[in-house]
């Protein structure tokens, strides 16, 4: 049985990207006879934007793009990631980390490699800050300590992918310094309980899946499949996001913006395919969908910003 979702972060309206995105994981659930499952990942309350969660679920509809059961919303769920935080604890896999951001970035100079988010961690806490190391300093965050051994996976768009989280990344955040939980942490959670089976997602996240695919094997859930998504660049080769204002998609012209994103996503359109309705659209896209012929790249350009 196929479950995939669609999980935008409510930090603004659906812009192309987050369309494509959408659209993308609907069509390759549908195609599939799959579910097809939204939820809203809310944990980032700083990042939210008031309002934005409801106009994404507006706009879904108004595409006809219908979900399958309720849409769940990450900011009730705290208690089920606390429980995954209490069992990586537990099983001996994290320590609280006292570092500043500018002790971080001291430690670690660019250059980065491509994909990094910034400075890898350099275990300053690693030890523990009970044995005595830095114990009269403020706990900021909780991390996650990782192997030095490669974890890759076999994208079915991308090909095989991997990283030494060590080498490449380091022990990582899953509980902020804020006290929020981090995305890596809530995504898998989720993934695991709402049991999907396909996750089809913005090639922005490729390089958190290896973070992702360890915590489900310390947490004993199982790893769906992947698929990501070339990402849509504006002129300057920049990623269309809600934070860098991409214009929000058009509600009045939505076969335009579908035809568009199916262009995009290098699928076949039916003739004649702006005056279909959503749903005589959907059902074509549905019984054409061919994730072969996706682009196999990570980014690519689009004029529809
Ligand atoms: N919430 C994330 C975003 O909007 C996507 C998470 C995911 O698909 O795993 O970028
Ligand atoms: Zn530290």
């Amino acid at each position: 049985m196929y479950v995939g979702r669609f999980a935008p972060s409510p930090t603004g309206p659906l812009h192309f990207g987050s369309l494509t995105t959408a659209i993308a994981s609907f069509l390759d659930a549908r195609s599939q006879g799959g579910r097809w499952r939204v939820r809203m990942e809310d944990v980032d309350k700083p990042r939210e934007q008031p309002g934005a969660a409801d106009a994404i679920l507006r706009a879904l509809d108004a595409f006809a793009l219908h979900w399958d059961g309720p849409v769940l919303y990450q900011s009730q769920r705290l208690e089920l990631y606390h429980d995954a935080v209490e069992h990586l604890r537990v099983a001996g896999r994290t320590f609280a980390c006292t570092c500043t951001r500018r002790e971080i970035a001291d430690s670690a100079a660019p250059p980065f490699l491509a994909g990094q988010e910034g400075p890898i961690y350099p275990g300053t806490c690693r030890p523990g800050i009970r044995n005595g190391i830095r114990n009269d300093l403020p706990t900021r965050a909780l991390r996650v300590h990782v192997d030095a051994e490669p974890i890759g996976f076999e994208d079915r768009l991308q090909g095989y992918f991997e990283q030494n989280l060590a080498r490449d990344v380091g022990d990582f955040v899953i509980v902020r310094a804020d006290g929020f939980i981090a995305y890596q942490l809530a995504v898998v959670a989720d993934d695991a309980a709402q049991g999907i089976t396909h996750v089809v997602r913005g090639s922005d996240l490729l390089f958190s899946t290896p973070r992702q695919i360890l915590l489900q094997r310390l947490l004993g859930y199982a790893t769906p499949r992947y698929l990501h998504l070339p990402i849509a660049v504006d002129d300057s080769g920049e990623k269309l996001s809600k934070q860098t204002f991409a214009a929000p998609i058009d509600g009045l012209q939505p076969q335009r913006a579908v035809c568009a994103a199916l262009m995009f996503l290098g699928q076949d359109l039916p003739p004649d395919a702006e005056y279909l309705s959503l749903t005589a659209l959907w059902d074509y896209a549905g019984a054409h969908w061919n994730p072969e012929r996706i682009p196999r790249t990570t980014a690519q350009h689009c004029s529809l910003g």
